[in-house]
């Protein structure tokens, strides 16, 4: 009886870069001129504590070593709130971009920068635009050598910029002989297809009756564990326009900003969420 389950704890998730950073504007503000560019980062991420804060809920953040060195007060902040602090990698380049070695010394710039503001240990990762996929084969091998206990970072679905279809659905030892877990962001399956459902443009741009669906649908008939994640940027309409960018980015971009914090609200009131490194743990159990 699906009445009778206990109900999934769902990971709760931010990627904390800027409005500048989205992997949709990279063809058009180059990395060197973000030094020139309004942060907005701090406030949003602020005005997100709070609405965790009034849900009464712990998410992770996964931040931009760039970020965190020009915020180390906020990243402060989200600690000693009890969120946990993981790694989105240096810059936000995408995964595919690096080789072995050039992944591997991404990795620990973040994390040394991340580490030394929290004096906590960074165990988990998530690839810019989730970006661990066939085209890396050696990518989760460097994350469980450097120590990581978890990586979200895989969609198992075709999207115009990303994507790996062949990827499991849900909780995987990617790395033989390693306890290493990887949590590919959420997918809903119905009548044969399968959608993203995991937050990003899905929360924001459909309905949240739509999301509220594919959640349950996860955590009701898959019987599993969901994940959420969002942006900073996501909850901010007053952010500077980039017109430069594609019509299509553009209209994808600034969707519906306005919607975000009451849509949020909903959603953490109706699922049940939590850190995801608890997210990491429970499945490592669960497969163990
Ligand atoms: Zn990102």
């Amino acid at each position: 009886m699906e009445g009778n389950r206990p109900v999934p704890i769902n990971g709760l998730s931010v990627d904390v870069e800027d409005w500048f950073q989205v992997g949709a504007f990279e063809n058009v503000i180059d990395r060197g001129s973000w030094d020139t560019l309004e942060l907005r980062v701090e406030r949003n991420c602020d005005a997100i504590l709070a609405l965790f804060d009034e849900a009464g809920v712990k998410g992770t953040f996964f931040t931009l070593g760039w970020v965190a060195q020009r915020c180390p007060a906020m990243i402060r902040r989200i600690a000693q709130a009890g969120h946990e602090v993981a790694s989105h990698g240096w810059d936000h380049a995408r995964v595919f971009t690096f080789d072995r070695a050039g992944f591997a010394d991404d990795l620990a710039r973040a994390r040394s920068v991340l580490q030394d503001i929290t004096g906590q240990a960074v165990t988990g990762y998530r690839a810019p635009s989730f970006s661990i996929d066939a085209r890396t084969p050696w990518a989760h091998a460097v994350l469980a050598e450097a120590g990581y206990c978890y990586s979200s970072s895989v969609a198992p679905i075709v999207h115009d910029h990303y994507g790996w279809r062949e990827a499991p659905r849900f909780a995987f030892r990617p790395v033989a002989g390693a306890d290493f877990i990887e949590i590919p962001v959420t997918t809903a399956e119905w009548a044969g297809r399968r959608m993203a459902a995991g937050g990003g443009g899905f929360f924001r741009l459909f309905p949240y009756a739509v999301s509220h669906w594919a959640l349950t649908r996860v955590n009701r008939h898959d019987a599993r564990p969901a994940l959420t994640y969002f942006h900073p940027w996501e909850i901010d309409p007053d952010q500077p326009r980039v017109a430069q960018a594609p019509l299509r980015s553009r209209l994808r971009h600034y969707s519906r900003l306005g919607a975000m914090p009451d849509k949020l609200r909903r959603l953490l009131r109706d699922f049940a969420w939590g850190r995801m490194d608890a997210l990491a743990a429970a499945e490592a159990a669960r497969m163990s």
